[in-house]
Formats: structure tokens, sequence, C-alpha cells
């Protein structure tokens, strides 16, 4: 009997498999976010250089992970290790104002159309739980719509609508309150239109620009840009969350891609060079309602209140700076796109050769296999995100114990430094990981 995917991945991986009852005394399943969860133990991570990572079993992979999307530059780029080694001796943190955060910010103008004024937060949650409470402030209405299924982070206005069914939060402990300040629709203009044209308490619409969960649900063409059209037609405040299309889709965005301007737009991961951090960036005349204008009736009670004791820390902001000069002249993006159409290309002559039911989509960077039909046409979130999960585990484990990884579920993205080599190289390792979930029955011909 050939070995089987769980046996090659349980063999490869002994010190990952021994530390896992450890990671499991001192974390709930063992991890540090949900998402880490893997069925029998997740691989334990050494280091990373470039297109690839090795594992502390030694194990070496094409990594279409990068760290959950945010290496547009690959692992350790050179130029962010320098910045951070050159900013380590300096202190780490002052809680005060520094040099390099002003450059970060000004490159942010300079790159994202409608970056007017930034505020710098520590994460991408963060990010959109801030530029809702600016869109709360800046009109006075308190209802935000959502999208089914669009990720927004992990905070309590962000988890109404994330899973199905959409009708109930995607975790326990979230207040009413919460919840019912959120509209969760269909991602359907005429719905939006129907609820800005009866409901007078909306304040902003956010959106993930990519579709949700990096694109694996896409949008209906025009679908971002009739959003921009509607907001602005019924006075609520545009959120654009980037934290995934930021300065991958193009220097400026998915907003530059679009040529459309959101009132705000929120930034994480590709923004810091994959250190932690975000910002909420958007017009001016919104952002002003944080500022503070030392009448003390104004700034007690007639404004959005924010802190956040890492904000703009001097680590961050050297990484930052040394990430967007790169990402800046958009040659990054290029070839992350251009590899990314070379791999979705040969996915689909393998999964054609292999005549199996599944099929392969993406934009920019990125890519997504859903197993199940021949096309996406027509399937709706909740069934794109139902690949059932012994599929999903096999299909990474089998590319897992073949030396390529994948973000999560069925998709990955790519870096600026993946070449035609490692393309050609993961594809090989494709091909015979779906080789091995045939002859396990996880997929079947047809
Ligand atoms: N928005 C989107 C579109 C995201 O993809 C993510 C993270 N994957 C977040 C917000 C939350 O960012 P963070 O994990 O940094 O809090």
């Amino acid at each position: 009997m050939a070995e089987t995917i769980r046996e090659a991945y349980v063999r490869r991986n002994p010190k990952s498999a021994e530390l896992y009852p450890k990671f499991r005394e001192v974390f709930p399943t063992g991890v540090s976010h949900d998402m880490r969860v893997t069925d029998p133990f997740p691989l334990v991570l050494a280091h990373g250089q470039g297109a690839r990572k090795w594992d502390v079993d030694g194990n070496e992979y094409i990594d279409y992970g990068l760290g959950s999307a945010s290496l547009l530059l690959g692992h350790a780029h050179p130029a962010v290790v320098q910045a951070l080694i050159s900013a380590a001796p300096q202190g780490s943190h002052f809680g005060q104002p520094v040099a390099t955060e002003l450059e970060w910010g000004e490159r942010v103008c300079n790159l994202i159309p409608c970056a007017e004024k930034v505020r710098f937060v520590a994460s991408g949650a963060e990010a959109t739980m801030l530029a809702m409470r600016i869109a709360r402030g800046y009109t006075g209405k308190e209802k935000i719509v959502r999208w089914e299924s669009h990720y927004h982070g992990w905070h309590d206005y962000a988890m109404p609508g994330t899973l199905p069914p959409f009708g109930q939060p995607a975790s326990i402990g979230i207040p009413q309150g919460a919840v019912d300040s959120v509209i969760v629709l269909p991602p359907d203009l005429h719905q939006l239109e129907h609820v800005l044209a009866n409901d007078p308490t909306i304040a902003g619409v956010i959106t993930e620009g990519s579709g949700a969960s990096y694109g694996s649900v896409p949008l209906p063409p025009g679908f971002v840009t009739g959003v921009r059209e509607l907001t602005q037609r019924y006075g609520v405040v545009m959120i654009l969350d980037e934290v995934i299309t930021g300065f991958r889709w193009s220097p400026g965005g998915l907003q530059q891609t679009l040529g459309i301007v959101p009132d705000l737009c929120t930034l994480a991961k590709i923004l810091t060079g994959g250190l932690p951090g975000g910002a909420v960036a958007g017009r001016d005349e919104v952002m002003q309602v944080i500022a503070q204008t030392g009448d003390p009736e104004h700034d007690r009670f007639q404004r959005v209140s924010h802190g956040g004791t890492f904000n703009a820390n001097p680590y961050c902001a050297a990484t930052g700076n040394a990430a967007l000069s790169i990402v800046a002249t958009g040659e990054m993006q290029s070839q992350a796109d251009r590899m990314a159409e070379r791999l979705r290309q040969g996915l689909r002559e393998i999964i054609n050769r292999q005549e199996i039911p599944a099929c392969v989509y993406g934009e920019a960077s990125t890519f997504h296999v859903y197993f199940g039909a021949r096309s996406i046409a027509g399937l709706d979130a909740t069934t794109l995100k139902s690949i059932p999960g012994p599929v999903q585990n096999g299909f990474r484990q089998a590319l897992q114990v073949r030396g390529v990884d994948l973000m999560s579920r069925c998709s990955g993205v790519l870096s600026g430094v993946h070449t035609p080599a490692d393309i050609d190289q993961s594809l090989e390792a494709f091909d015979a990981a779906i080789q091995a979930m045939l002859a396990e029955g996880l997929v079947q011909h047809g």
C-alpha cells in the first residue's frame, strides 16, 4: 500500500508533531490564530528567505502563504531586514512622534489615491475598527453595511456576516448592540440602493476590495465602482478594505486599478513590510473627525477618539519605509502578477488533463482552486466556501509533503520574487498532489 498523504505528512514532520502537545498546553487548540489549526498538527516554521521557507524539521517549501499575504517582497527581503537592523539599536518605541513616521505617512499619501490624511494603527483589524468609528462619527449615524462572507478582522463589528449562515455572527461573545449596528447584505447593488434609500441610519459601507477572503468569492464586475457611486449619491462613507489589495493590486491598491477614490481605506500587511501594523487613510474632511481643536467642548464631545501604544512605532516605520520605497515602482506587483498567471494557467492544464471537476481563478497575484465544479460562475459565497474540510486539508498537505505551501483554504498569493523556476517546480507538485488526492478518493474524475 502506498503511503497516504497524512502518513507522509506525519513522517516528514517529527519535530512539529512532538511540539504540538506542548503548544496545546499553552494555547487553546495549540495556536495563536484560528486559521492555524491543522489536523493532525500544524507545521512549526523556522525561517524564510525570498519565496521559500523552512520548518523545524528542515523541510523546504515554495511559499504561497507569505505571512498571510503580507510579504509581496518575499521573506526577509534584504532592504526590509537592513531597515530593521538599523532601527533596532535606536530604541523600540517612544510613544512620541518620530521622523520615520512622517516619511512613512508621506509615502502612503503619495501612493494611495484617497490618502489625504493617515492614522497608523497596530493591525488590519484595528484599521477596520477605526474606519467604522470614523464613518459613524463623521455622519453621526450608526449602521455599517457590509457584504456576506467579507473578512475585516476579528473585532465585534467585523464578526456579523463573516461566516455562513450569515445571519449569525461568526463568534459567540458579540454584544447584540454590535450585531444590530451592522447590516449584512449579499453583494448586490440593487439591495444596497434599497437600503440606502430607505434607512436613514446608515453611516458607511465597508467592502473587501478583492471580494471575500482575498478574492475566493469574487465580486461581480463593476461592483466596487457601483458601491462608490451609490455611497456618493446617498452621502454615506465608503470604506474600502485594502488590507489585501493595498500595494498588491497596484502601488496605489485596488482604488488605483479601478480609478476610484473611496472616502476611507484600510491598509496593513504590505504597508509595514510584513511586520505588525496598519493604517486608515482617507479624505481630509472625513479624517478630520479625529482632530483635536483645543476647544474643550469639541475635543471631549464632538470628535472620534483614537489611541494605541504601538501605532507608528520606529521599527515598523523603518520596515514600512523600506517596503513602500520598493513597492512604489510597481515592478514587484508586475512580476507577482505574471507568475500568478503562469501558475493559474499551469494549474488549469493539470486539472483539465487529470479530468477532475475543479477550477482555478484569481485576480492580480492571487490564485484559488475550487474543488466541486468546472466553473465558479453562478456559485454563491456559501458554496465557494464549502469545499469539504478533508479535501482542503488533503490538498494542502499533499502539497506540503511535496515542498509547496498555500495560504489557507485552497488559495495562495505570490510575491515579486517568485521565479518561473519556482512556478514550474510548484506545478509538478500540484500535479502529483492531485494524483495523490485521486488515489485517496478525495477527488474523483468527472
Ligand atoms: N481585512 C482584510 C481584507 C484582511 O484580509 C485581514 C487579515 N487577513 C484583515 C482585515 C485583518 O487584518 P489583521 O489580521 O492584521 O488584523
